[in-house]
């Protein structure tokens, strides 16, 4: 096994995650295919394989340690650029069925061509903006679950996000040390958008000396028919 994934294995461990060869196997690709693409797309900044383990590997797989995301779960990841944190969620729990979301379409080609090398059923990479999908019939209140990470401030994320949800499924976000201030600022967006109270969990992601949290949403209510706004509005104008 190499070294990297040795890593992967004991810092999943630590996170009481485990990983069978099958998962391993595929996190072994999937880290040789992203170094790979990325040397001709720009995917991701973090190039030295520990650090990909590390940052972009056990801080998705550290959303599983709410223990909101169940095996049969239907998951959306909004601007996932190179498959983070849903892929790394797919790959360590097969069940779930998995959409993935971003608005620059060679990072959807490279998703595309990643759901097909490790074989993954019930998974799919949309190309699209968050304020037209979420307008979508086929989309709007159907997810139990959305995940996102660096994408926007936790204001503008919740447009993009709730819709999807359906009630009485959640909103998982990555976040950094700005968690609390950025949850002061949301209130008022949580509430308009039907969701419920924003909490937040500080998580120690093995090996990362970088402040972690995790903030969470429940949907209570439909979002009303106006949201999301028309693309680029949520952002220019957040609630
Ligand atoms: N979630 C990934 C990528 C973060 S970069 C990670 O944590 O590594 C932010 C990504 O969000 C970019 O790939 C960008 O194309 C996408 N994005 C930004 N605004 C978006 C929107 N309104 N709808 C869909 N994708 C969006």
């Amino acid at each position: 096994m190499s070294k990297e994934m040795g890593l992967l294995l004991a810092g999943s461990a630590d996170m009481g995650i485990t990983l069978d060869t099958e998962s391993t196997e595929k996190f072994q690709k999937y880290l040789e295919m992203l170094t790979d693409w990325n040397t001709r797309i720009n995917l991701t900044a973090i190039t030295d394989p520990e650090e990909i383990v590390v940052q972009h590997f056990l801080d998705s797989l550290s959303l599983l340690t709410t223990g909101l995301i169940k095996k049969d779960a239907a998951v959306l990841d909004m601007g996932t650029g190179a498959g983070f944190p849903g892929m790394p969620l797919k790959i360590a729990v097969p069940e779930i069925g998995l959409t993935l979301v971003d608005s620059v379409s060679k990072k959807v080609n490279f998703l595309n061509e990643l759901i097909t090398a490790l074989g993954l059923e019930k998974a799919r990479a949309l190309h699209g903006r968050a304020e037209d999908l979420g307008r979508q019939k086929s989309m709007r209140e159907s997810y139990d679950i959305v995940v996102s990470r660096a994408v926007a401030e936790l204001r503008v994320l919740l447009e993009y996000t709730l819709p999807f949800v359906r009630t009485g499924g959640w909103c998982i976000f990555n976040k950094g040390p700005g968690a609390l201030d950025e949850i002061k600022a949301a209130g008022r967006a949580a509430t308009v958008l039907g969701g419920g109270e924003l909490s937040c969990i500080a998580v120690s992601v093995p090996m990362s000396e970088k402040t972690h949290n995790l903030v969470m949403i429940r949907k209570e209510r439909p979002t009303p028919e106006k949201y999301p706004r028309p693309a680029g509005k949520p952002k220019k104008d957040p609630l």
